[in-house]
């Protein structure tokens, strides 16, 4: 199995406000991961993503506004939760040109898998609205860029942040082909994520988890409920929303996964995708804000992804 990790370390310098969870040191922590299991692999540089590719999923205004908000020099906030400065443009950027390119060499036999090590994540902002953390909905606009660009009918995105990812839902609704299938912790931000938010063609499938759930209460919900209601949908492509926050030490999210069981489900989705889209993975890195947890499950995760098995 071959693997590409896409990154820029423009990540790194992302800003948000002291003490803000989602914070530049994620990216140290998430790269510590990738020489940990990977390290002789070239890395690919992250290109910027350009308007056309955004406009896939976001309206022009909301475009305009980033790049306005952008501008300023000191700190901007967009959101209770999102912020953005100097360099959070051209970090955004590339986390969104590293997904589409994740795409192009996945499709483009240049790599079975790809894995995007980038901040910040995506999967909260809405088409016309940053949201979570995040700027660009950048598993979004990796599925239509595979459409787009690549001809492909159907594209599913699998999440299991410990958040819903209210974005890529947004995104996916009434878009026939384009499948999203989330575990997420429920009550709990961002408030969406019933298991009757179906989408316009049944092609959303929620499974909201409890407080407290662990590991096997996980791998239970993707192998008995999402896993077979995305194979049913026969995706061509699969994207992985990695967020790590559902792990145990997460100061953000409220359930009880380990390390092996990121593993273990980084394991069934690729079963799924051998049986579906020819094995064809892209993975991008979302949340996860307990830097040694957020390092050890990003590197179980990888390991399967690279090499099929768990780290030992
Ligand atoms: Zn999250």
């Amino acid at each position: 199995m071959s693997i590409a990790v896409i990154t820029d370390e423009v990540a790194g310098r992302h800003q948000v406000p002291l003490r803000h969870p989602e914070r530049p040191a994620r990216y140290p922590a998430v790269m510590n991961a990738v020489s940990r299991v990977l390290p002789d692999l070239p890395l690919t540089d992250a290109p910027q993503a350009s308007r056309d590719m955004l406009a896939l999923v976001h309206t022009q205004s909301y475009i305009d506004s980033i790049f306005e908000a952008t501008k300023a020099e000191e700190v901007v906030q967009l959101d209770p939760d999102t912020w953005a400065g100097e360099a959070s443009l051209e970090a955004a950027l590339a986390g969104a040109g590293a997904a589409c390119l994740g795409v192009d060499m996945v499709l483009g036999g240049e790599a079975d898998t790809a894995f995007s090590a980038m901040r910040p994540p995506g999967h909260h902002a809405e088409p016309d609205k940053a949201m979570g953390f995040c700027l660009f909905s950048n598993a979004a606009i990796a599925a239509e860029h595979a459409r787009d660009r690549h001809g492909l009918e159907r594209v599913a995105v699998l999440d299991f942040d410990v958040h819903h990812g209210n974005g890529t839902q947004a995104a996916f609704w009434d878009k026939k082909g384009l499948i999203y299938a989330s575990s997420h912790q429920l009550p709990f931000y961002p408030g969406t994520g019933e298991a009757a938010e179906c989408g316009a063609h049944d092609n959303i499938f929620n499974h909201p988890m409890a407080e407290g759930d662990d590991g096997a209460d996980l791998l239970a919900a993707w192998t008995e409920h999402l896993l077979p209601a995305v194979l049913a949908e026969s995706p061509e492509l699969i994207i992985i929303s990695a967020g790590f926050d559902a792990h145990k030490r997460d100061p953000l999210g409220g359930m009880a996964v380990d390390v092996e069981s990121f593993g273990l489900l980084t394991l069934r989705i690729m079963e799924l995708a051998q049986q579906a889209a020819s094995g064809r993975i892209l993975s991008l890195l979302e949340g996860g804000y307990d830097l040694e947890s957020l390092t050890d499950s990003a590197a179980n995760h990888l390991h399967c992804l690279a090499y099929g098995t768990l780290a030992s």
